[in-house]
């Protein structure tokens, strides 16, 4: 019997997961992406001599998706795993936050205050059942929790500086589910936050992702752009592409984001066609610096000041070794927007600029001189708001046209964006498509 043949458009780790496991059955695979190269959000880039990840990543002890696959493709021996500081700013200082002692000298919040949210943290960690939580307001919870002064002057400046104005609209799931995140990642190893990387970085764990495809024999097929997904005349699924060109399977698989797919599928509900527009994502902008000097010893430092434009200062380097830098220090200043919001018509010249000025007030004995690189990496669909009920209002995978199924990150039901989730999604979602 001839295997099945599977067509998936979208080489990211979603696209890649999926090509992976299903060959690994016996079918028979070809992965389309639009891009020259796999990866998608988790591409890399060049900082003049530096190759590293476009959009900053790193690997948590409780990631065991991610660890995973890494162990198939050879490299979870690689990975360096690294004790890492938290900091803080607010008021136009910074703080460190990473242990109870420096949370106790955390100064605005009285010792009530503080109380109160290190409580809000424990009962989160504690939830099991998040489903009663979709239908909470994120506002609503933790304000119930933490209470107002802690809410003000703490989750309020973060969930704005994290979410834009969707905070209005998400559910006490997002929370839940970041701080879920931060102590599976506690629970799994030392009382410390330990965080993992690659020597290489994603640019190595692509390569050899994409390598393990080959190997298992999954056709890659790069600068493929797909135009359509419909119902072929003979019962199978078709994919077009921009070119002209086109592809018969069994099945095809989008896992692009669902506003993205809708345009796509052709002959789909109208039912469905709503459901997946209606799923809200937001897009980032990240601007990326390459500095002659460290900024700080935080690999994270969360911002409540509302006039720094961006979310949060990473500085990868707190975290990788500065050798693989060039010895230079690397730092991303994310901002998480809406698709429709203006900065994303704004030219990378512009965003430099606005960023560059904030980043220098933030850290105002920076000069120009230190920065020996700055470039802005953006993408719209990024994370999908978890709005009230929002399981309930997701659309099937298995959609009405015959043989085609949309799979993508919108599916983290319970938890944040990250490769471990996206793997995850892949690889529960597959029995839906393989029956
Ligand atoms: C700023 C940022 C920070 C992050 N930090 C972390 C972290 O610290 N740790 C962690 O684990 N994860 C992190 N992530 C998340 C991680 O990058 C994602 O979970 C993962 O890359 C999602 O993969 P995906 O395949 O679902 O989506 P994507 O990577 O978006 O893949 C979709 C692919 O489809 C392709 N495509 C689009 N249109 C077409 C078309 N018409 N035809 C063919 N192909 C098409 C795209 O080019 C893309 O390659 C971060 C992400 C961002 C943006």
């Amino acid at each position: 019997m001839q295997a099945e043949k599977y067509g998936i458009v979208g080489g990211g780790i979603m696209g890649m997961t999926l090509a992976l496991r299903l060959a690994q059955q016996g079918k028979k695979v070809t992965l389309f992406e639009a891009a020259p190269e796999l990866g998608g959000l988790a591409s890399s880039w060049k900082m003049n001599d530096v190759e590293w990840d476009k959009f900053y990543h790193v690997i948590l002890l409780s990631d065991f998706g991610t660890r995973g696959i890494l162990k198939e493709i050879g490299l979870e021996d690689k990975i360096e795993w690294v004790e890492t500081k938290t900091g803080f700013y607010m008021n136009g200082k910074l703080y460190s936050m990473s242990d109870t002692i420096e949370f106790l000298k955390f100064p605005t919040l009285n010792l009530i205050d503080k109380f109160r949210l290190g409580l809000t943290i424990l009962v989160a960690s504690r939830i099991k059942n998040w489903k009663k939580l979709e239908k909470v307001p994120v506002t609503e919870w933790l304000k119930k929790w933490s209470g107002s002064n802690t809410f003000n002057k703490i989750w309020l400046p973060l969930l704005r500086a994290k979410l834009g104005e969707s905070y209005t609209k998400t559910s006490a799931v997002f929370i839940w589910a970041t701080i879920q995140r931060l102590y599976g990642a506690r629970r799994s190893g030392l009382k410390k936050e330990m965080f993992g990387y690659v020597p290489g970085g994603y640019k190595v764990i692509i390569n050899a992702f994409k390598q393990k495809l080959i190997d298992e024999g999954v056709e890659i097929k790069t600068s493929y752009v797909a135009s359509e997904i419909k119902s072929a005349a003979s019962g199978k699924a078709q994919i077009s592409f921009t070119d002209g060109l086109f592809e018969e399977f069994d099945k095809v698989i989008s896992t692009l984001p669902s506003g993205l797919s809708a345009k796509l599928c052709v002959g789909l509900s109208d039912t469905e066609t709503q459901k997946l527009n209606n799923i809200n994502y937001l897009g980032v902008i990240c601007v990326a610096v390459l500095l002659d000097k460290p900024i700080s010893n935080f690999y994270v430092t969360n911002i409540t000041d509302s006039w720094v434009p961006f979310t949060g200062v990473i500085e990868m380097s707190a975290l990788v070794d500065k050798k693989h830098f060039g010895n230079n220090n690397l730092v991303y200043l994310p901002k998480y927007v809406s698709p429709a919001d203006p900065l994303f018509n704004y030219s990378d010249e512009e965003i430099k600029k606005f960023f560059i000025t904030n980043f220098k007030k933030m850290y105002p004995w920076l000069t120009d001189d230190n920065l020996k690189f700055v470039g802005v990496a953006r993408a719209k669909h990024v994370i999908t708001v978890l709005t009230k009920d929002y399981s309930v209002n997701l659309p099937a995978i298995t959609t009405s046209i015959p043989n085609v199924y949309i799979v993508n990150t919108s599916y983290i039901l319970d938890g944040t964006l990250n490769v471990n989730e996206t793997i995850r999604v892949a690889e529960t979602k597959l029995k839906e498509i393989t029956g």
